[in-house]
């Protein structure tokens, strides 16, 4: 029964590397009453997302110009849904790119 040895392989611990859009992630709260985390719009009385203030936008999207999922923005789904309107209107004035400004051409 008694292993005399273990074959010593290369250690696993060393994967994590940060990179993501947002570094931390959410944790969730323990407890009784514990307040989910609303969306930064909920949270504000002018629940409203303009579509005119470009660089909140760009928040939201990616460096690709596509519109990020819910799960990296944090928004509820009601904003959620207001912030791809605006982006999509945002897009069209011009405002936010629909895909990135990189070319390449040869
Ligand atoms: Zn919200």
């Amino acid at each position: 029964m008694a292993t005399d040895r273990e074959t010593s392989g290369p250690p696993r611990s060393a994967r994590y590397s940060s990179s993501g859009p947002t570094g931390q992630r959410r944790r969730r709260p323990m407890g009784r009453g514990a307040r989910r985390r609303v969306c930064a719009y909920c949270g504000d009385k002018a629940a409203h997302i303009d579509y005119k203030a470009a660089n909140q936008l760009q928040n939201n999207i990616s460096e690709r110009g596509k519109i990020l999922p819910r799960r990296a923005t944090g928004l509820c789904a009601r904003h959620q849904r207001e912030m791809a309107v605006a982006i999509k209107r945002a897009r069209f004035l011009a405002m936010l790119p629909f895909t990135s400004e990189q070319r390449h051409r040869s």
